[in-house]
């Protein structure tokens, strides 16, 4: 007697009818310790989204600067994406707000939010991020997934020190504030994973 087992692939298809809010509801517990947290950046929208854009025109104003209209879109932009975004998406996306936008003023927008230390420049694929708490507190150091470019922002300050200190005491000093490390995030590990088993079934089939 053969019972039907229910497949994961039937059961994704009965779920795409319900639109289930994607909400930012996932329970992040909350670790109110004094020792670090991971910070995932996610795409910011609606009210968190001028939240931030708030807290920023506050941080900069605080510093004697201004976050012009200009630098206030390319930060949105960045906080929207919730991920690693290339020089020339961001320029993209303005000229389809604002069609005459040149390059040197969203490099120039960049470079703002860099030394404000609002954003990060993420060396190894070439993108610039939100930084995780939007203030130049301490940035902490970062995954970013070279497929994606899904950002973690692990805010862990001891580990920082510690790091920066071997790194000192090998006579090296950092050539900037970004600790960067190479990853791939989930997303992109199940993506990989589904991939190699289809080209695998693909194989033993031919
Ligand atoms: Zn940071
Ligand atoms: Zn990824």
């Amino acid at each position: 007697m053969k019972t039907a087992k229910p497949s994961p692939d039937a059961a994704r298809h009965g779920a795409a009818h319900d639109h289930h809010a994607q909400g930012h509801d996932s329970a992040h517990d909350h670790e109110h310790a004094d020792h670090g947290h991971v910070h995932a950046t996610g795409p910011v929208s609606g009210s968190s989204l001028e939240a931030a854009l708030a807290m920023a025109e506050n941080y900069c104003r605080e510093r004697g600067e201004k976050l012009t209209p200009i630098r206030r879109k390319v930060l949105e932009l960045l906080l929207a994406s919730g991920r690693a975004t290339k020089a020339y998406s961001l320029l993209d996306e303005m000229r389809q707000i604002h069609p005459g936008s040149a390059p040197p003023t969203v490099y120039r927008a960049l470079d703002f939010l860099l030394s404000a230390g609002l954003i990060h420049r993420i060396e190894s694929i070439n993108a610039f991020a939100v930084c995780h708490d939007l203030t130049q507190c301490q940035h902490g150091i970062l995954v970013v997934c070279q497929q994606c470019g899904n950002v973690t922002e692990l805010h862990e300050p001891k580990l920082r020190q510690a790091l920066v200190a071997q790194i000192e005491a090998a006579g090296y000093r950092l050539a900037g504030d970004g600790i960067e490390l190479k990853g791939l995030c989930a997303e992109c590990q199940t993506a990989q994973a589904e991939a190699a088993s289809a080209s695998a079934e693909a194989t033993a089939h031919s």
